[in-house]
């Protein structure tokens, strides 16, 4: 191991890259429980390893040796569900139960809908501790389904031990989405086969945020998903919103989310439009004025070379969104791109509020919601600039 990557798993860093290994006493393979030594051959850390990937090793513990079995998944499950205690109430039943690196399970996500929970490997080593994993959530949970996702990464190395992505481990089947809900309000998640886990929980915060400044205001909502934001901007009172995706499918949910919420008077009467379309093309070319425009894209940049076209992409996007919003109005700006840090993102927007010559003040800067505690630095993917643009005199 190199000094530099034995003081960085002393200092609590999940990751050690492959180029950081300086020897192994054997060939390892991919799923297995790799013990990691320290300069002076005593124990470091055990982890996850990753044959062939430059993130060669995912921590699971340092510091102390000790066994990674159904004793060690349930105390830190435990931990994890104590820790969201706060979340558990009657009007939020959508949350992170387990938020991977940042709750001690590197590669492992575990999402609540309502009595629905979904777990999401992202390391081969879980799905070989699965029996595990499905015995500790349904006698610490008790799920009325538990469904499995795949990150891409282990979808074909699972095949060989029989599972897919989408498997209902146990429980019921489910024959539609999932309802749940946030803050009161309720949607649905296609906990099979849709994106994340099936919503964007990671957003909650600023949705309701957006929420309290949407009153009377004309909501515009750009890469909208199944409408999160749009139903907050409707329970906040917006005038009219509208929703840019350039999935039917997406769009075809977020007038669902709507419909499941007609019990609220508030929302019942709002005018809700979709535009299926590229959110760029979109932007550029459609007229037309807002008071508030949430601009939510997906990741730029997977891939740290990819970070100057996914610059450029958010400037486009604020750069164009900025041209639609009136006086008065208010930007809502995201990046979820791991590889674009928060003040180059936040500087990206703001070149383009200057460059658009109008007076503007900085509201707020926020990043995840409590649910997606952050450990270190590279989980800090999601950052959010609201900025209000001056009314002229
Ligand atoms: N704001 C959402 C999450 C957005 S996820 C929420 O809070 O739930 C990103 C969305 O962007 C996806 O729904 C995807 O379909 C959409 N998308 C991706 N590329 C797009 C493009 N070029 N134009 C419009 N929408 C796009």
């Amino acid at each position: 191991m190199s000094r530099a990557a034995e003081k960085s798993i002393r200092a609590g860093h999940p990751w050690v890259y492959s180029n950081s290994i300086r020897e192994t006493n054997r060939a390892g393979t991919s799923g297995e429980l790799g013990i990691i030594y320290d300069s002076e051959n005593a124990f470091l850390a055990v982890g996850f390893y990753e044959l062939n990937s430059p993130l060669a090793v995912k921590i699971l513990e340092a510091g102390k040796a000790v066994k990674i079995d159904q004793t060690w998944i349930e105390n830190k499950l435990r931990t994890s569900f104590s820790l969201r205690e706060f979340l558990k109430t009657e009007k939020t039943t959508g949350y992170r139960c387990v938020h991977g690196e940042n709750d001690g399970m590197p590669g492992f996500i575990l999402d609540r809908y309502e009595t629905s929970f979904v777990m999401k490997l992202y390391a081969l080593g879980w799905v070989k501790m699965l029996k595990s994993l499905e015995e500790s959530i349904v006698k610490l949970l008790q799920p009325e389904r538990l469904v499995l996702r795949l990150s891409r990464n282990v979808q074909e190395a699972s095949r060989a031990f029989g599972f897919e992505d989408g498997q209902l481990l146990c429980g019921l089947p489910a024959a539609a989405p999932v309802v749940f809900h946030e803050n009161s309000l309720a949607f649905e998640a296609d906990i099979i086969k849709g994106q994340k886990t099936g919503f964007f929980l990671d957003q909650r915060d600023n949705r309701k945020k957006v929420m309290g400044y949407s009153r009377g205001k004309r909501v515009l909502n750009v890469f909208s998903f199944s409408g999160g934001f749009s139903v907050y901007a409707a329970a906040g009172g917006a005038k009219e919103v509208s929703s840019v995706d350039i999935s039917e499918h997406a769009l075809q949910s977020a007038l669902r989310n709507f419909n499941l919420n007609q019990d609220n008077a508030g929302i019942k009467a709002v005018r809700h439009q979709i535009f299926k379309a590229d959110a760029f093309k979109w932007l550029r070319e459609s007229t037309g004025k807002f008071d508030l425009v949430v601009l939510d894209p997906p990741s730029m940049a997977k891939r740290q070379g990819e970070k100057p076209a996914a610059l450029s992409a958010y400037s486009k996007l604020a750069n164009d969104a900025i041209g639609k919003i009136s006086a008065g109005g208010i930007l809502v700006a995201s990046s979820c791109s791991a590889h674009v840090t928060s003040d180059e993102f936040f500087e990206t927007v703001l070149k383009n509020c200057r460059k658009s010559g109008r007076i503007h003040h900085i509201l707020e800067k926020t990043g995840h919601s409590p649910d997606h505690p952050i450990k270190f630095p590279e989980a800090e993917y999601l950052k959010t600039i609201y900025v209000q643009f001056e009314k002229q005199a």
